[in-house]
């Protein structure tokens, strides 16, 4: 029994004395509770009324707690947490990075990597998305049923795509590893929690014909769509030789810019392409810091004009480091002022909530409303953020990952003051360094073996 814990026991669990964020189009939340049971919210009130609702519910203070929807992390590739410190490592000055970094470093060390290893692999960026906030990630990368598996022993939220790519790559990842995914969808074997979604790798990787195939499945089945798209410049100029048009016409005209597409990067996109996926219904997710650790941040002022729907991912370890979104988001403000364009915390949350929502599970995700999942996040009020005259930009600008104390997904708290609760971190740590000596064996990479040879990269 953790101290101070308190679980849902069937008659639900009322949530007291907290600032309640119900949505993050509004600066001010409201001071009410907030009753879960079974899994999903089901009141927010004066505190006497819930009461009497919930006669039997258990009742948890959280005076001097901001209570605020989980957020969405909408891209990442949680195993490539053994790359991290990569992107840091990378030449500032080399414009090639892109080719070289792909080729020297990520596919002989994804060469290596087996459905065993992928579980453990990524637990590490699994345990840093819930401490800085994110209660879902949505995740692409291979053998995914490990990623599954690691979603579901820390109570994550996961939506998830297996690698599809037939021109390239260190996986075979053609048209018999999708006929094998396919079947993987349709025979779906995981918890509510973690869903499918259909990913394709990105426009230089993937031919026609299998692009298309993926869209009309993605349709046909109404799966979210996730894809790499124009994320580096390479990326255009080989499609642009090859189809004689840009990455993202080549993917409108394999009919992949679709309501539930979620297309990432877009670092080489012009306006007319941008046009195409606004008109498309699509929703375009920016990592801005990896995005400029890899190659350059993308014209902003052009999405901020088109009025593009937006969201925010972390990418993968191998670039940006952490999974903490609040410092993408803040990061993004940060960017996009310097294009003299004024982000407004309602904004971010649009970004980090209530866009990838409306993509991946309208009904069940985006805010705290009766009738949603209960994905929330409990973050302290601590001295350091008063005063607290603006809450919510408060959470974005200057409450950061560190307030983070409790996380809920599903009903039930994964973290508790800041620790794992459905399983032991020391636990994860040892068959965290197990796998990950196991890869180095497998793979003779610098980047594994010491400080000094990552400074000589
Ligand atoms: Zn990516």
């Amino acid at each position: 029994m953790i101290d101070g814990l308190l679980q849902d026991k069937g008659e639900g669990l009322l949530l007291e004395g907290a600032r309640i964020m119900v949505d993050l189009h509004h600066e001010q939340g409201l001071d009410a509770s907030l009753a879960v049971k079974a899994g999903r919210i089901v009141g927010i009130g004066a505190k006497d009324s819930l009461r009497q609702q919930f006669p039997k519910a258990e009742r948890l203070d959280l005076t001097d707690f901001t209570i605020m929807p989980g957020l969405i992390n909408a891209h990442t590739h949680v195993t490539m947490s053994f790359f991290r410190g990569l992107g840091q490592a990378q030449d500032a000055k080399d414009k090639t990075a892109d080719s070289s970094m792909i080729e020297n470093f990520f596919f002989p060390a994804e060469k290596a990597l087996t459905p065993e290893l992928i579980e453990a692999l990524s637990y590490p960026y699994l345990v840093d998305a819930l401490r800085s906030g994110s209660t879902t990630c949505v995740d692409a990368y291979f053998f995914m049923d490990g990623v599954a598996k690691a979603m579901d022993r820390l109570g994550v939220r996961g939506f998830i795509g297996e690698h599809i790519a037939d021109l390239g790559g260190p996986h075979p990842a053609g048209g018999e590893v999708w006929k094998k995914t396919r079947a993987w969808i349709d025979g779906w074997a995981y918890s509510s929690r973690v869903q499918p979604v259909v990913y394709a790798h990105a426009a230089d990787t993937v031919s026609f014909d299998l692009l298309k195939e993926l869209g009309s499945f993605a349709r046909s089945r109404n799966l979210p769509f996730h894809m790499h798209l124009s994320q580096t410049h390479g990326e255009r100029e080989r499609v642009l030789r090859r189809e004689r048009k840009s990455p993202v016409r080549y993917a409108h005209d394999a009919g992949v810019l679709q309501e539930r597409s979620l297309l990432v990067h877009l670092v080489s996109a012009d306006r007319q392409d941008l046009q195409l996926i606004k008109q498309s219904g699509a929703l375009a997710c920016l990592c801005p810091v990896s995005e400029i650790i890899y190659e350059e941040l993308p014209d902003l002022s052009l999405f901020f004009e088109e009025e593009l729907r937006l969201a925010l991912g972390t990418d993968a370890a191998a670039s940006h480091d952490t999974a903490d979104l609040l410092f993408e988001a803040k990061a993004m403000a940060l960017f996009a002022r310097q294009k003299k364009f004024q982000l407004s915390a309602s904004q971010l949350g649009s970004m980090v909530l209530h866009e990838a929502a409306k993509t991946l599970a309208p009904n069940d995700l985006g805010g705290l409303a009766v009738g949603k999942l209960a994905d929330l996040v409990c973050i302290r009020n601590g001295l350091e953020s008063e005063p607290q005259s603006r809450p919510l930009t408060n959470i974005f600008f200057s409450a950061a990952h560190r307030q983070v104390e409790h996380v809920m997904v599903d009903g039930h708290w994964v973290l508790w003051r800041r620790d794992l609760v459905r399983v032991s971190e020391s636990d994860l740590k040892e068959r965290f360094s197990l796998a990950f000596s196991e890869l180095k064996k497998r793979v003779n990479l610098p980047i594994f073996q010491s400080e000094k040879s990552l400074t000589t990269f």
